[in-house]
C-alpha cells in the first residue's frame, strides 16, 4: 500500500500536498501489466476528490479498491 505522509507527500493527480484530516484515498502496488491504463494510481495516495474527478478514477477503485464505496 502507499505510504502517505500528512503534509509531506503529494497528490498525483493535482499536484498540491496531502494534509491530515483530508479524505484520501490510498492504493496499493499492483502489475501494471494487468491494468496499463492505470499505471498512475500504482503504490499513490491522493485527495479522494481527485480521484472520484479523474476520468480513470472510478474504475481504478473498482479494480483495484473494490472496498471503497462509489458514491
Ligand atoms: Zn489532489
Amino acid at each position: 500500500m502507499a505510504l502517505l505522509l500528512y503534509g509531506m507527500s503529494e497528490c498525483e493527480i493535482c499536484g498540491k500536498v496531502i494534509f491530515e484530516g483530508e479524505p484520501v484515498v490510498l492504493f496499493p502496488a499492483f502489475f501494471v501489466g494487468e491494468h496499463p491504463e492505470l499505471e498512475l494510481f500504482n503504490d499513490s495516495a491522493f485527495h479522494r476528490e481527485c480521484v472520484f474527478a479523474h476520468s480513470l478514477g472510478k474504475e481504478a477503485i473498482l479494480k483495484l479498491h473494490p472496498d471503497i464505496s462509489q458514491e
